[in-house]
């Protein structure tokens, strides 16, 4: 099949002044680590194919990322060698390079002579960091494929945007332009044999330095099955109660693939496609669409256009002037982190949440806000409140350092997205929240006796 007119050229990006070669081409996969729907893993064959040379996908493991622990390296690695299995399955080696990757990749392409290399995109700053020294360094054309949204981040906007409400009308316009469908991924030059050994992903995982007390999670497969079969659950059984029950945390109808969007083990692309074919109520669809698409590249777009989308120092000033005005407000609790981090406040509606988050990586996305809105009320200040949240986010969930994770407390600590409310101690202008507006959504003690039993 030709795949040549079915790659959106808004999609991609030349990073570098720099001509195509006449090596083979490289993917070098990072945020979309997947055989299957895979905007970036497409243009690659595409070049290789145009360029009459074959594809290799590599991976680049950097000696820490962003403070990951094990917990995460084992889900990505598990993912990752079934990437590795379908890519042989259509001739295509994957090979793992651990250092610093703008380093390892520039030696690499430069030992091969490579024709192009090709990469999947991310706002966040490391990433950017080590592809603009990349694009210095790399002799060949370097491209980058927002293989992640549905609307590439670059052209949903041109800056920051201030809400849901103001991108919303900017990404619906560019829908049904960018919502197609996938083609398969086909080679045309692969050698017969793949000389490349497998790669020992067992080793990896024993090497990797990495906090090993936060253990991996048992109750999630990673991967691109694990994926689709969850998605295919959700489909079937949940999509058809997610508008009117998705604030309710014991309803179990949320889809709980952020994970695997997290790691790129499915693609948001391929879920919408396939949520807006469902026969279920259009406020359904719409209500997920809403999450998947508005919020979750809003997130991006965030990270993207504001450098320190990770600090109390990125939100708007209107929060960050209302939090330091009430800054020393008397505070009824004032915990350490590691008293979050024990689950020691003397709230067990936030303490299950702090509970599911150790133990599962997960908290519900209703459940998230109260969690980190209690943080902001009883920690000594605003800073300290926005850097424990970040903290124990990226340290146990499963989909933490996401741009979703970061939206996300900006969202519930500083305002970001949202708007000035009544002014109230230690909250200042931000959106309140209690666990009596919780027990009038749901049971709260049936969530918090699940949460012990996990
Ligand atoms: C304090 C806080 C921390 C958060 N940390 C993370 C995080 O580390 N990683 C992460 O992926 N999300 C995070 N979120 C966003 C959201 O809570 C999760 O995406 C959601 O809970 C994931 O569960 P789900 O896949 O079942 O969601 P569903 O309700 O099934 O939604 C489907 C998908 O839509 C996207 N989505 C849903 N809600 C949001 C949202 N509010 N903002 C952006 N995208 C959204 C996600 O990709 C999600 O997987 C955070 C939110 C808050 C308030």
């Amino acid at each position: 099949m030709d795949i040549r007119p079915m790659i959106d050229h808004r999609r991609v990006r030349l990073l570098n002044a720099r001509q195509d070669g006449t090596g083979p081409v490289i993917y070098w996969m990072s945020r979309d680590q997947r055989f299957r729907h895979n905007w970036a893993l497409l243009f690659a064959c595409r070049k290789a194919n145009e360029l009459q040379r074959p594809i290799e996908v590599l991976f680049t493991l950097a000696p820490s990322f962003l403070g990951a622990p094990f917990r995460h390296y084992d889900f990505m690695f598990r993912g990752l060698r079934e990437v590795e299995g379908r890519l042989r399955e259509s001739g295509i080696p994957l090979t793992v390079l651990t250092g610093e990757p703008d380093k390892t990749i520039s030696a690499y392409a430069s030992g091969l002579n490579a024709g192009a290399v090709v990469t999947d995109f991310s706002p966040l700053r490391l990433v950017r960091s080590w592809k603009s020294s990349a694009a210095a360094s790399l002799s060949c054309a370097f491209y980058e494929v927002d293989a992640h949204n549905i609307v590439p981040c670059w052209i949903a906007s041109p800056r920051q945007e201030f809400a849901a409400r103001t991108i919303r009308p900017k990404l619906n316009a560019l829908l049904d332009t960018f919502l197609t469908a996938f083609p398969y991924p086909e080679v045309a030059c692969q050698p017969d044999t793949l000389n490349q050994p497998v790669v020992n992903w067992d080793i990896l995982a024993d090497t990797v330095k990495a906090d090993r007390s936060v253990r991996p999670v048992k109750h999630l497969n990673p991967g691109e099955k694990a994926a689709e079969e969850r998605l295919r659950k959700f489909l079937d059984q949940t999509l058809h109660r997610y508008a009117k029950e998705r604030n309710d945390p014991n309803s179990g109808c949320v889809s709980a693939l952020s994970p695997y969007l997290h790691f790129g083990q499915v693609s948001a692309q391929h879920i919408a496609l396939e949520v807006s074919t469902s026969p279920v109520p259009e406020e359904n669809r719409a209500a997920f669409i809403e999450e998947l698409f508005i919020r979750k590249e809003l997130a991006d777009n965030y990270c993207f256009y504001n450098s320190r989308y990770d600090s109390f120092d990125g939100l708007p000033d209107w929060s960050k002037s209302s939090l330091m005005a009430h800054a020393e407000d008397h505070r009824d609790f004032n915990y350490t982190v590691g008293q979050f981090e024990r689950a020691e406040t003397h709230d067990p509606l936030w303490n299950a949440a702090q509970i599911s988050l150790v133990e599962t990586g997960m908290i519900h996305g209703y459940m998230r806000m109260y969690w980190a809105k209690k943080i902001l009320e009883w920690s000594a200040n605003p800073g300290t409140a926005f850097d424990i949240a970040l903290w124990l986010n990226d340290r146990y969930a499963i989909d933490g350092r996401d741009p979703n994770g970061y939206t996300g407390i900006a969202w519930s600590i500083g305002g970001v997205h949202d708007r000035p409310w009544f002014e109230r101690p230690v909250y200042g202008k931000i959106r309140y929240m209690n666990d009596s507006g919780c027990a009038r959504k749901f049971d709260v003690g049936r969530y918090i006796e699940s949460a012990h039993k996990t």
